[in-house]
């Protein structure tokens, strides 16, 4: 470690709380695909802060639609109206086919939100007691860390020392129709999923599994809520994950890309008959909808209706899990994903892949294990061919080296 890389990590280690374990890296500035350390070295940022940083660092148009913005108007609370907000849900009801739009900050507060309006739908639509409705969820899932949220996790890590948890909530197994079939009583009111389970490891379902849960949802009048904080707005090669399926959730939750890598935007969309169930005073946030993330988020929305980066996703996640899949490296488990959302699984006998992350960053691959046996691959969705492949030679050079 160099002397700046070293002295600051002492900081964090001494004053920070030590709720993560971050990588041996401290990063200083960032450009597109690239990110910068203290020491001056270059890295390919293979993480894009979980999916986040979609349009690259220090994105231009981003940048000026920040500022422009920040110049104006930053943040007036939902007291009372700003002029972006009202644009900003407009383009979204247009774009993803819903009638309303709740925008909150990040993609815990969204999950949250539709967490609510589920129960509130299910107590004034569909006459569920209030403290007998039930939401189903899968094992393995990730909706972030608040008590209700990791009271859903499957996690012993996430939940450990936690509780106690909210009530009224059920696990099934992942990728499996029948047990979401067999899992819904009366007083269900809905079904919350992942497309693609992203921290739970990169695991893509079944064909057809998600089809199916919305049929099976319809026929049993539960919501399907779908979380594509990570999925969503073009990463795995379609705007949507569930597009993959024809698939049209009764809610859908966006985040992370959303903000475009610079300011926590979120946001809950259903029709009118579930979130019309929300009151004036029922639910807010003094950040949700602010003008400075509105104005970012519609400069996301224009970038992505111009460079459609669906197809350039899907190419290059093919080319990438392909490369990986071909060299049959002995330590590789298992290699999936969909579009620039590809994860490896190693086998941890063979190499762990916390180490596997950190010998990447040593050769200028930033990117972060899941769970200490997948590493992740999620550039930003501007990264070149020749960047994608200049980042596989690395990889499998290194994992090659790692285990002989
Ligand atoms: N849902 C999913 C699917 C996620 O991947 C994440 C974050 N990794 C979240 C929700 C939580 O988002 P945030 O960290 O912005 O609260």
């Amino acid at each position: 470690l160099g002397p700046s890389t070293y002295l600051l990590r002492a900081k964090e280690r001494e004053f920070g709380a030590h709720n993560y374990a971050p990588l041996p890296v401290v990063f200083r500035h960032g450009r597109g695909v690239w990110l910068w350390d203290v020491e001056g070295r270059r890295y390919l940022d293979m993480m894009s802060a979980y999916s986040a940083v979609s349009f690259g660092h220090a994105n231009p148009r981003l940048l000026r639609a920040l500022n422009d913005q920040a110049q104006r108007l930053a943040l007036t609370s939902r007291a009372f109206s700003n002029d972006r907000l009202p644009v900003l849900m407009e383009r979204l009801c247009g774009l993803l086919g819903y009638d309303r739009v709740l925008p909150v900050n990040t993609g815990l507060e969204a999950v949250e939100t539709a967490l609510k309006t589920a129960r509130k739908w299910g107590y004034k639509v569909k006459g569920i007691a209030p403290d007998q409705a039930e939401i189903i969820a899968c094992e393995g899932n990730f909706h972030g860390r608040s008590i209700t949220i990791v009271g859903m996790s499957s996690e012993e890590q996430y939940r450990d020392g936690f509780g106690p948890f909210p009530a009224g909530f059920k696990r099934i197994p992942y990728g499996d129709a029948d047990a979401l079939e067999a899992a819904i009583t009366p007083d269900t009111t809905a079904f919350l999923v992942e497309p693609i389970q992203g921290e739970g490891g990169i695991l893509v379902p079944p064909a057809g599994y998600l089809a199916r849960c919305a049929e099976i949802c319809r026929r049993h009048n539960v919501l399907l809520i779908a979380d594509e904080v990570q999925t969503g707005l073009g990463r795995t090669g379609r705007l949507l994950a569930c597009d993959h399926e024809g698939v049209h959730p009764d809610g859908l939750i966006l985040g992370k890309a959303l903000g475009g890598g610079l300011l926590p935007v979120s946001a809950f969309l259903a029709d009118a008959p579930v979130l019309d169930v929300l009151q004036p005073g029922d639910h807010g946030s003094t950040f949700g909808g602010n003008p400075l993330g509105a104005a970012v988020a519609l400069e996301v929305l224009a970038i992505l209706d111009e460079t459609r980066p669906w197809e350039h996703a899907t190419r290059l996640g093919e080319r990438l899990m392909a490369r990986f899949r071909d060299a049959r490296l002995p330590c590789v488990r298992e290699v999936r994903g969909r579009g620039l959302l590809v994860g490896i699984e190693l086998d941890p006998a063979q190499l762990r892949a916390t180490t596997a992350a950190e010998l990447l960053l040593a050769r200028g691959i930033a990117t972060k294990d899941t769970h200490n046996t997948v590493i992740r691959f999620a550039p930003p969705l501007i990264i070149t061919e020749a960047e994608l492949d200049a980042a596989a030679d690395v990889v499998l050079d290194t994992l090659a080296a790692a285990t002989t």
